[in-house]
């Protein structure tokens, strides 16, 4: 037996034999060419051939692993479209380099820049340079990439390292593990394992050389560990684990097809959040009540141009006709700040998180945003839909979109087309002005959506992908605490509906805390429909009010946090 210590980049326990996957072996190549048009041209069918293989292996990477997947490697579309680094490469090939060679060696220059910044974004940027690299030397070589999609059941992946277009071919249930000997907790391969369910430890150094073919290894993907050659004391022990972990999700199962409600009987909602149409399906299939927010932005990436009125109308009519009768909650175009759209050519901002984003970019662009309003109010005629702003700061801004909306409902009407006059219009609640004016803004909306991943970061004032400052960025602050208080009370106030669609509400020790403070939608990624709608169901809410007063004493993070999770034990 031999153990090794890793990062836990995806829980849960994994036991199997092991499968190598070897570096790609790709043979040496000339530094030089002789005739730099040709292999300009070589260079130039190598990125149109590698990017309609990233298109495929996106839109198969949304089926089988979501939206998450999928947005990374579309991340490396975008790289293929950077006009700097494009540039870069076609110098040297102009100067006289081979296409290999120029390739190496500015992704070399490129890894080497952004692996020297600590941020995680940018880490994570070097790994899409570094895939990018891959890629195109692998065509360029003529190598082909092994398939990856039918490895046997029990598969325990071993490898130097993966790509997230590698990982995204693993089959859920059939791969039991991944072990690497690079990556950490925020690598896109991580991510990848995370929406694929499947235990994973990164940055297990020296795994490789030691690990034999088929050998079993158990991988613990909560402690970052992984175990060679268990002993039959190990085997036993977290084979015990990973039944009950199993037996858990199985006593999930008589939450489904159930109503949301309290231990003594009050009724909650549990929503989920999507952003594909074939995350509708997961949601359903994960027995959500509704959607509590539609991420359009999926309509919008990886793609030069801009999706028309016909082509949005039939995404949201093809999604709530998926749904049947349960609510479609349509966010508008979320673009700016984390979420670059390559269509809408934006102008780069200084600051992109305080800019010209969201519902103020849409507001700017009117002719643009009345296409994506039109659909939705078409839209609204095969379901019950309703319409979410986000990043609203201002009484204004609601009351324009209302105004415009009217002018596409005018417009619809001349045309003699079928829409939804009666379309519910929302207001994510995500940014501190919008918490400080919610009586405001509760007198203009139809309902509330509390965004609690950018309220968190604005009210804090700390991005939680900054390591420097991430500790701030804890939903358990007093300040984002009290912020949702007063959205939830200027709500309940003004008795309209208010959901909750950012990463708290899927929080186990948060759940009771909210119930108690009136939340009444919770709306989830479709994986944590079942784990809410039971943690709701263990709740009395006068136990869960008791626990409001004890967490609002509280003065710091530390002594909040502590209070929430000991409710939990
Ligand atoms: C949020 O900010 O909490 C939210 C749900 O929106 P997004 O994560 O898409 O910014
Ligand atoms: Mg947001």
């Amino acid at each position: 037996m031999k153990k090794y210590q890793g990062i836990g980049a995806s829980a849960g326990i994994g036991i199997g034999t092991v499968r190598k996957i070897r570096e790609l072996q790709l043979p040496p190549a000339r530094a030089h060419a002789e005739d730099p048009d040709e292999e300009l041209s070589r260079f130039r069918a190598s990125c149109e051939g590698y990017k309609r293989e990233m298109e495929d292996a996106a839109r198969s990477v949304r089926e089988n692993v979501g939206r998450k997947g999928a947005e990374i490697v579309r991340g490396q579309l975008l790289l293929l479209n950077d006009p700097e680094l494009m540039a870069d490469i076609e110098r040297r090939i102009t100067e006289g380099s081979s296409a290999e060679s120029a390739v190496a060696d500015v992704c070399d220059r490129y890894i080497r820049i952004f692996c020297g910044m600590e941020d995680e974004v940018t880490s994570q940027r070097a790994d899409d340079v570094r895939d990018c690299r891959r890629g195109l030397l692998r065509r360029l070589l003529g190598v082909k990439e092994t398939d990856l999609s039918d490895l046997p059941e029990g598969s325990i992946v071993a490898a130097a390292d993966l790509t997230p277009s590698q990982a995204g071919q693993f089959r859920r249930g059939r791969v039991a593990g991944i072990v690497t000997e690079s990556g950490g907790r925020t690598s896109h391969l991580a991510i990848m394992a995370r929406a694929l369910e499947i235990p994973a430890v990164l940055s297990a150094k020296g795994i490789l050389e030691d690990l034999r073919e088929g050998e079993q290894l158990i991988v613990d993907g909560g402690r970052g560990l992984v175990i060679a050659d268990p002993a039959e004391t190990d085997l036993e022990a977290y084979a015990s684990e990973q039944k009950a972990e199993q037996e858990r999700r199985a006593r999930l199962e008589q939450f489904r097809g159930k109503l949301s409600v309290s231990a003594d009987g009050y009724p909650f909602h549990v929503h989920a959040n999507i952003g594909t149409v074939e995350d509708a399906e997961r949601a359903v299939a994960a027995d959500a009540e509704g959607i509590g927010l539609l991420r359009t932005e999926f309509l919008f990436l990886g793609r030069e141009d801009l999706p028309g009125e016909e082509e949005q109308f039939e995404a949201y009519r093809k999604i709530a006709l998926r749904l049947g009768g349960r609510i479609l909650t349509v966010r508008t175009l979320d673009a700016g700040g984390d979420k670059e759209i390559p269509g809408l050519k934006m102008r780069a901002e200084e600051n992109p998180f305080l800019g010209n984003r969201a519902i103020r970019y849409c507001l700017g662009h009117e002719g643009f945003f009345k296409v994506q309003l039109r659909a939705i109010l078409r839209a609204g005629v095969y379901g019950r839909l309703r319409i979410l702003l986000p990043m609203v700061s201002c009484v204004e801004e609601v009351r324009r979109v209302r105004e415009l909306l009217g002018r596409c409902m005018e417009e619809l009407r001349a045309e003699g087309r079928e829409f939804d006059a009666q379309i519910p219009v929302g207001v994510m609640m995500e940014t501190p002005s919008a918490a400080m004016i919610a009586d405001l803004l509760a007198a203009e909306a139809d309902f509330f959506s509390i965004g609690t991943n950018d309220l968190t970061g604005y009210i804090m004032s700390a991005d939680r992908g900054n390591p420097e400052v991430s500790c701030l960025n804890s939903v358990c602050q007093p300040a984002v605490l009290r912020a949702i208080r007063q959205i939830l009370n200027a709500a309940t106030e003004a008795g309209i509906p208010v959901g909750m669609c950012g990463e708290a509400a899927a929080d186990e020790r948060m759940i009771p805390l909210l119930m108690a403070m009136g939340l009444k939608e919770f709306s989830v990624d479709p994986s944590a429909v079942l784990q809410t709608r039971g943690r709701i169901a263990e709740v009395f809410l006068p136990e869960a009010e008791k626990l409001m007063q004890r967490t609002f004493a509280g003065i710091t993070e530390r002594e909040i946090a502590e209070i929430l999770s000991s409710e939990g034990d």
